[in-house]
């Protein structure tokens, strides 16, 4: 996660207007670990920056992902997630409230040899997104039952 400073410095650098609400999306990201979608987004800096449009929240998060300071994540919902943490790693997404959470620590490299071994490929990327429940849901539902 990049400082202000070095946010307005990659936006100037790069020809991009520099403004209030661009550096507030990229703290929102920076600040959180829950994968908001851009209404998420627009709603929590909406106090903040009332005149502030969702377009506008769409245009910085293309900037910020064209830039390489967010990532963007496709758990197969209507919008995307974004992440401000743009090293690679897997996501796993609770099919049932639909939050997404980080896995850190979970060594893929024989996994990856072994796709690549099958396939042929040279492989360049990945990206990894696990479904399920999560502990909260699970514990929801064994109340129920
Ligand atoms: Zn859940």
């Amino acid at each position: 996660m990049l400082e202000e400073k070095e946010v307005t410095d990659l936006l100037r650098e790069k020809g991009f207007k520099v403004t209030p609400q661009r550096l507030a999306v990229y703290k929102v990201l920076s600040n959180t670990t829950v994968h908001p979608n851009a209404e998420t987004i627009y709603n929590e800096l909406q106090p903040q920056y009332p005149t502030m449009s969702l377009a506008t929240v769409y245009k910085t998060l293309d900037i910020l992902s064209e830039l390489g300071l967010v990532q963007i994540l496709n758990v197969g919902e209507e919008s995307f997630r974004y992440d401000a943490n743009t090293d690679s790693h897997p996501h796993v997404h609770c099919m049932t409230c639909g939050r997404v959470d980080d896995i850190f620590g979970v060594d893929d490299a024989e996994f990856l040899e072994k796709i690549a071994a099958k396939t042929a490929y040279r492989l360049s990327g990945k990206q990894f997104y696990l479904y399920g429940i999560c502990p909260d849901c699970q514990k929801k539902m064994q109340k129920i039952h």
